[in-house]
């Protein structure tokens, strides 16, 4: 009960690559970043260990940004002439690559630091990979000319990194989706469609992650635009209900999501935030367990994962860590509290 896990990044290591950055550039190159990457994937799979996680993850320690490391690997894209683009519904400008061409996969996107995390822990592991419609709202489409067409045509891809890490001995596969709480409407319509393609075979535990984005101004600026209840999950968490994704990562504490959103998602388990991601102040174990305690009232407990609200990649390491600690504390305590 109450298994603890994370949304999925976590800060690098300054050796590894530019700290407090979403998209920072690595420190070494070649073999000595291979090296790097997989020093830095073992490092903090033991700090989720000595956590008390019970789903640990790579930390994407071995991409640049989560939705360019996997774009990395895929044909039909230029990624050199980069053009400027609003994304997140002109949240914010961002410097985008194109798609110029039919989308293929180049190879394997994952394989090493799946295989490396997988041989180096026994608990659950989870791997995160870029939703598709996150994917086509963070790159200029010059070739499919449609929004839904280009992201089914990313989710086949998706699938076919999947299914291998599937294979690789991953537990669970996580999408995610920040788009979707952009585009509303457009969720509910083709966005888990296009989920349904990327878990297409799958037999492994499969869920999504909709928040309200990193700790970055531009998204704290965004959450002071959206009033006193932020309503936006309302409007496919119906549909996702009656989706064959089996897990719903949220956003919940310090955020102004109406918590009774959250009774929605009847039949699915509920990754519920009780890490804030955008505040250096480390929850208390006692605040932690307070937050599933509120969220027992709309989750059935044998659904509850503790979890972190986002990714933890550009916080400082330090704090993360102990964020990281007091989600462990939190779960255990309210085991105690409400099992
Ligand atoms: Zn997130």
């Amino acid at each position: 009960m109450f298994d603890a896990t994370l949304a999925g990044s976590l800060p690098k290591p300054f050796w590894l690559a530019e700290t407090n950055k979403l998209w920072p550039q690595w420190k070494s190159e070649g073999r000595d970043l291979e090296i790097a990457k997989r020093d830095a994937t073992l490092l903090w799979l033991k700090a989720q260990e000595d956590a008390g996680l019970d789903i640990v993850s790579d930390g994407e320690q071995s991409r640049q940004h989560f939705v360019h490391g996997f774009l990395e690997f895929v044909d039909g894209i230029d990624r050199v002439n980069k053009v400027e683009m609003g994304i997140r519904n002109n949240r914010y400008a961002a410097m985008v690559p194109q798609v110029v061409g039919k989308l293929a996969m180049k190879g394997r996107a994952h394989a090493a630091e799946a295989r490396l995390a997988r041989a180096h822990t026994k608990k659950k592991l989870k791997f995160t990979l870029p939703g598709p419609m996150t994917i086509v709202d963070t790159v200029a489409d010059r070739h499919y000319g449609d929004r839904a067409k280009a992201a089914m045509a990313f989710a086949g891809l998706l699938n076919q990194e999947a299914r291998a890490l599937e294979a690789d001995g991953v537990d669970v596969i996580q999408f995610d989706e920040p788009a979707f709480n952009a585009f509303t409407e457009e969720a509910a319509s083709w966005g888990i469609d296009c989920l349904h393609r990327a878990i297409d075979g799958l037999a492994c535990t499969t869920c999504v992650h909709i928040c309200y984005g990193y700790g970055i101004k531009q998204n704290i600026d965004w959450k002071k635009s959206l009033g006193q209840e932020w309503r936006q999950y309302q409007a496919f968490f119906p549909a996702l209900a009656k989706s064959r994704i089996h897990q719903v990562s949220l956003e919940c504490t310090h955020s102004r999501v109406p918590p009774d959103l959250m009774a929605l998602l009847g039949g699915k388990d509920v990754l519920v935030g009780v890490i804030d991601v955008a505040s250096d102040q480390v929850e208390t174990p006692e605040e932690v367990a307070a937050t599933i305690g509120a969220a027992l009232e709309f989750v059935p407990k044998e659904r509850l994962y503790p979890c972190t609200n986002c990714g933890l990649a550009p916080m400082d390491r330090e704090i993360a860590m102990r964020k990281l600690e007091a989600l462990g504390a939190g779960a255990r305590l309210a085991r105690q509290k409400y099992a």
